[in-house]
């Protein structure tokens, strides 16, 4: 994102000599590259080239700031700005020896639209203006060509009215379709030069039917394309796409007015867009397309099919060959190309996007921008251009966007298909699963492990009990829930694809149904989600597996080689844990214990547990849960063997776990041998009005300290049976979750240290050595007041681990689960720039973070500190850790490598700054200390 702060030209006085206009060309450049804000990236860049000696057509560039001023100023301009506009043309017509508006010799431009931040096809551009009647006589006369001179007005004509009069250019589309049929024509090519004048007439006339008017006057035609592309900065179209990819607003588009040159002068002349790398693979082969007898819009707009630039760029079942191609039939032209592309390379050290016409054999350059490529392209480029010395490691690792890792650990749809997309929902977790639909967990779980089918399961929204079922879906869709929904945070740990948040479609559960976009789909029936886009699809979509290669792992080792921050992973099983190392995890910052409660072996203990009403009956079932905890714990640790595991205890509200339902209930009642009526009273004793801060987290262990005790002995003897018989490093760190009073802490802590060292005991005794178990306890920060009072908690706690996903809530007073009916309102309103819960608030949470980190330090300086919370994996969130000076974020094991890349980025933008500015100021201090001697030494002289 581009900066916010920016000298508003309001404040500067019109008639002042402020420069809003600057002129490149042979006699003069004044703009360069690195002044993309000002000039726009593709003015920029015109400039740049232009200084490079490069072949590029002559003109100037309206800056920003005169964009701001247009918006600021009710659409009018700087009083200044005609007189600089009126100069830079009197100069680009002494250089191209013709003159604007001249009926005998015409200078015709282009009026080009540049943000800072490239959106491609997203704004206006017009070319030929300066054409008229009269002034295509001249360009006849001139070119001795009538078929080019009509050719270039009718495009002018309809481009025109489409840009600046908005008249759409469907209209002129098929007036043009319609000429050519009557000719008998295929191509545009094939047109007279009195058919096309005749399209000039009629697009006229179109233009006189929707009461609008052509200025003649190349002036005014010049003013209506300049404020048409000031215009366009806040067309819808423009506005949505900045509002996708997180583009600023503040600076407005540029405008370019170029000289035309022409590819539309006959056989020797083409035009087109060439890649100097391949942008999908990122192969080191230079690609790209071509069009001859042709104007640039018509190889975007794909008036006609474009033809290979080379053999590289032909294409398996395409129409044309390598005998269609540039470098066969303008091997001049192309030879040249190749050698500017290199140059160009070379000088932005980076994958180029080239457009390029071909006037009479000539070559020239239109414009050059950093390429788009695929996440795989993005690495391997990146690595490659290490290798040959074009970049530093550290622009490599500066070059790649964090979240753009994602596409490469999870399969993706293939892109050539042509889908049919019933409905939209948030892109929840990445990938693409293909798989029949079911509606219920236990469909799912039946018909994938009993009849070996992909399922994927839609559900209005999920809930911890449906685990067993998601778990072996390929995919999982909700109609409600957020991107941090109950459905979205647990696919993601799972890795599986998820999209949440469907509303367009309706779920009836009794029909095993539902219907999008008037479609109904029963159970059984194939659908696709793609969790990268949110898009569902009817039917099987080929799906292409994940594709990481050694690049990966190259950049990845150099982004550990510079990061400060460790990364570790949220995991509940062996299996999560063995997957989120194998992407390069450092340990576990989260391990929830109420997952392995639902396990369904276990949660007829943990329910009688917790419906139990005397303290023996409770101890009675937790004795049940003890040993199935303890394996739980034992293949965890073996799984992270050498690396720190924090696991929470236990943490939910405790009807979470019961069954809601009657005829439930009375199962479990015979079970239990209960009667129906008690067991329905203490279910609903349970009930709370609001959970999220009802009786959770430490406060279930301040009131049922066995729960805690059992939990701490399942995990310490765990690690004993594990270091009896092998020499593993296991490194548990009880956490406690939900303190808001250092009391809290301290009294469940204690009860946690004396249960461990009574099990440690135990282990001693049995083996007759004496065992050294290493164990910490430390509690999450979740509640404002834990970071208010952090130095006091700080005493009685080894470790903090921030839990941002409830501290958010806490300090916004914002439910997560309730928050994604009105969030869209807020982010749309500017309320919110992001949902909090995705990106960490670094304004408001943040200083509760800051605050908690300085406190608990002062009182514990060797206080360990990490993030838990699903910001762990999210870069800018990262990056604000990376400035707490945390020891640690941790994500989900899909995530891991986004944070790995995240934290190395961070030491690099961070630390780099701090280390030339102390180096600098040193210097300077050294200068003084010598100065101050020499004085002193010269002041003794001289006394
Ligand atoms: P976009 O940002 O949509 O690509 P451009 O301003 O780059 O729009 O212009 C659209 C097309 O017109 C491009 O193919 C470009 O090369 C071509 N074009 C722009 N200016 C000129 C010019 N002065 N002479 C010839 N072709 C031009
Ligand atoms: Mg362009
Ligand atoms: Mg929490």
């Amino acid at each position: 994102m581009s900066k916010t702060s920016k000298k508003s030209s309001k404040k500067k006085s019109p008639t002042g000599k402020h420069k809003f206009v600057f002129s490149f060309g042979s006699s003069k450049v004044e703009g360069k590259g690195t002044q993309k804000d000002l000039l726009g990236g593709k003015g920029a860049n015109l400039h740049e080239m232009t200084l490079l000696e490069l072949p590029v057509p002559s003109g100037f560039t309206l800056s920003t700031e005169v964009c701001s001023w247009f918006y600021e100023n009710q659409k009018t301009y700087p009083s200044t700005l005609k007189k600089q506009v009126q100069t830079a043309i009197a100069r680009l017509e002494k250089e191209m020896g013709k003159k604007f508006g001249d009926n005998n010799d015409p200078l015709l431009v282009s009026v080009r639209s540049g943000a800072p931040v490239s959106m491609p096809g997203m704004m206006d551009t017009v070319l030929n203006l300066g054409l008229n009647d009269k002034t295509v006589q001249g360009l006849i006369k001139q070119s001795g060509d009538a078929r080019f001179s009509y050719d270039s007005y009718r495009r002018f004509v309809s481009m025109y009215a489409d840009v600046v009069l908005g008249i759409h250019s469907s209209y002129f589309e098929s007036v043009l379709e319609e000429m050519k049929a009557n000719k008998g024509c295929e191509q545009d090519t094939e047109l007279s030069a009195d058919d096309l004048a005749e399209l000039v007439l009629e697009f006229k006339n179109i233009i006189l039917s929707e009461g609008k008017i052509f200025p003649e006057d190349p002036m005014d035609q010049l003013w209506g394309a300049i404020s048409a592309v000031f215009n366009s900065w806040m067309n819808p179209r423009a506005i949505t796409y900045r509002q996708l990819n997180n583009i600023s607003s503040v600076y407005g588009t540029a405008v370019n007015i170029q000289a035309m040159v022409f590819g539309n002068m006959g056989n020797d002349c083409s035009t087109g867009v060439a890649f100097t790398r391949d942008p999908s693979s990122g192969e080191r082969k230079f690609f790209g397309e071509y069009l001859i007898n042709a104007q640039g819009e018509d190889v975007v707009a794909g008036v006609r099919t474009p033809m290979p630039i080379n053999k590289e760029s032909c294409l398996e079942n395409s129409q044309y060959t390598s005998k269609d191609s540039m470098e066969f039939l303008m091997p001049k032209a192309y030879k040249k190309l190749v050698t500017l592309y290199k140059k160009l390379e070379k000088h932005y050290c980076d994958m180029q996007d080239i457009e390029f016409t071909v006037e009479k054999g000539r070559l020239f350059l239109l414009q050059t921008r950093s390429g788009k490529r695929t996440a795989q392209a993005a690495l391997r480029i990146a690595v490659d251009m290490v290798k040959e010395r074009l970049i530093s490691k550290k622009d490599a690792l500066l070059r790649v966007q964090p979240e753009q890792l994602d596409q490469l650990l999870h399969p993706c749809l293939d892109p050539d298909f042509k889908k049919e997309v019933i409905a939209k929902g948030l892109p929840a977790s990445p990938g693409a699963s293909v798989g029949q639909v079911v509606f219920d967990p236990d469909t799912a779980q039946e018909w994938a492990e009993d009849l070996g089918r992909k399922v994927v399961l839609v559900r209005v929204e999920t809930s911890p009990e449906d685990i067993h079922g998601m778990s072996c879906s390929e995919g999982i869709l909700t109609t409600r829930g957020g991107m941090t929904s109950h459905a979205a945070v647990v696919a993601r740990g799972m890795g599986r694809c998820c999209v949440s948040g469907c509303g367009s479609i309706a779920v009836n559960y009794e029909k095993k149904e539902f219907i999008a976009d008037g479609v109904t789909i029963k159970e059984g029936d194939y659908i696709t989600i793609d969790g990268s886009s949110g898009d569902v699809i009817l039917g099987k979509v080929p799906v292409k597996p994940a594709s990481v290669d050694g690049t990966f792992a190259k950049l990845m080792s150099w982004a550990d080689a510079v990061r400060k921050l460790k990364i570790r992973t949220n995991a509940d099983n062996a299996e999560d844990s063995k997957l989120a190392r194998s992407f390069g995890a450092e340990g576990i910052g989260l391990c929830r214990t109420e997952h392995m409660f639902f396990d369904v072996d276990r949660i007829d203990a943990v329910r009688e547990m917790i419906l139990s009403s005397t303290y023996e009956g409770r101890l009675s079932a937790l004795d049940k849960i003890l040993p199935m905890q303890r394996e739980d714990f034992k293949k965890i640790f073996q799984a992270m063997n050498g690396l720190p595991v924090t696991v929470r205890l236990l943490d939910p509200p405790l009807h979470e776990f019961v069954p809601q339902k009657d005829d439930e209930l009375k199962k479990l009642a015979e079970k239990m041998s209960v009667s129906f009526g008690e067991l329905k009273r203490k279910v609903e004793e349970l009930h709370e009005f609001n959970p999220m801060l009802g009786h959770r987290g430490c406060r279930l262990g301040i009131s049922f300290p066995e729960i805690y005790r059992t939990q701490v002995r399942a995990i310490i003897e765990a690690v004993c049976e594990l270091k009896m018989n092998d020499a593993m490093v296991i490194k548990p760190e009880i956490m406690i979750p939900l303190v808001g009073d250092w009391r809290e802490l301290k009294i469940v802590g204690d009860i946690c240290r004396k249960e461990a060292s009574d099990v440690i005991e135990e282990y001693s005794r049995q083996t007759g050595k004496k065992l050294k178990i290493q164990y910490s306890v430390g509690t999450m920060i979740e509640l404002p007041r834990a970071a208010l009072t952090a130095g006091e908690i700080a005493k009685y706690g080894e470790f903090f681990s921030f839990g941002t996903n409830d501290l958010t809530q806490t300090t916004y007073g914002l439910s997560r689960d309730d928050s994604g009916k009105f969030l869209k309102d807020y982010i749309e309103n500017n309320i919110y720039e992001n949902d909090p819960f995705a990106k960490l608030d670094q304004s408001g949470v943040g200083l509760l973070l800051d605050f908690a980190v300085k406190q608990g330090r002062k009182t514990r300086p060797d206080l360990k500190l990490g993030i838990c919370g699903e910001h762990g994996g999210e870069p800018s969130s990262v990056e604000f850790c990376h400035k707490l000076g945390l020891d640690y974020v941790s994500c989900s094991p899909y995530r891991v490598p986004i944070a790995r890349l995240a934290a190395a980025q961070a030491a690099l933008k961070f630390d780099e700054v701090k280390g030339v500015r102390s180096r600098v100021k040193k210097t300077k201090d050294k200068k003084k200390k010598v100065i101050k001697r020499t004085s002193k030494r010269a002041r003794r002289k001289n006394t």
